[in-house]
């Protein structure tokens, strides 16, 4: 079963080149390369309620757990993989790990009866020059993985923030203030939902998303990231 679910991903989406440097061909039935792969280091942190990725986000209210599937260490494949998603228009390889991690997902305790997926959003002005959501392309890979629907269009971003990478924490929420909004709030009322994004750096997006996420009655989050950055 697994066996014939990465060679028909191999063969449909990329035949053979890695999925971090599109250069190397892939390793027999793997997404990567060897080079590659040896760069990759997987956590195992969604089978654990706290852990790497909740201890970032420590002081956040209202958040039930949270994991991310790579530890991205500085100049390894991981940063690779999310730049070629991210500024090489490669959403493709966003479904495909999206998928991967959500068959994961589910064999948690932790992931376990989640209703919606919800990407975290992008400006309308970023959407449109990027011409896809990264957060919401991984969604739909792990919706695939996990057979839970993803919510979109519902967590709003109507702030246009510059790029953030250079910024400290604290410049961060100063630039995400007032910057998301929950358009319907009563069709997330009582669900557990999964709050999706590419890379968890220093959490700020997802406490902005997380304030206005939990005001709503009943609700309960918790956040995947396809990786958290590592610092050492
Ligand atoms: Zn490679």
């Amino acid at each position: 079963m697994v066996k014939e679910f990465f060679k028909s991903i191999k063969y449909l989406v990329f035949p053979n080149l890695c999925l971090a440097c599109l250069k190397e061909p892939a390793g027999g039935e793997d997404l990567f390369c060897i080079n590659c792969v040896y760069n990759l280091s997987i956590s195992e942190m969604h089978l654990t309620k706290e852990n790497q990725f909740t201890n970032r986000l420590i002081g956040i209210e209202g958040i039930e757990t949270g994991a991310a599937y790579y530890l991205f260490y500085e100049g390894g494949a991981v940063g690779e993989i999310l730049h070629k998603i991210k500024y090489t228009g490669r959403k493709d390889i966003a479904v495909v790990l999206g998928k991967v991690y959500g068959e994961k997902l589910v064999d948690s305790k932790y992931f376990q009866n989640i209703d919606y997926l919800v990407p975290v959003p992008l400006h309308r002005n970023r959407f449109r020059k990027r011409g896809f959501n990264q957060s919401e392309e991984l969604c739909k890979g792990l919706s695939e993985g996990m057979e839970v629907e993803v919510e979109t269009n519902n967590l709003i971003r109507i702030k246009d923030t510059p790029t953030q990478t250079k910024l400290s924490k604290s410049e961060r929420q100063k630039n995400l203030k007032g910057a998301f909004v929950v358009s319907n709030p009563e069709r997330l009322e009582g669900k557990h939902v999964l709050l999706v994004d590419d890379v968890l750096t220093t959490g700020a997006t997802i406490e902005m998303c997380t304030n206005v996420l939990r005001k709503i009655n009943g609700i309960k989050i918790s956040i995947v990231t396809l990786a958290i950055r590592v610092y050492q």
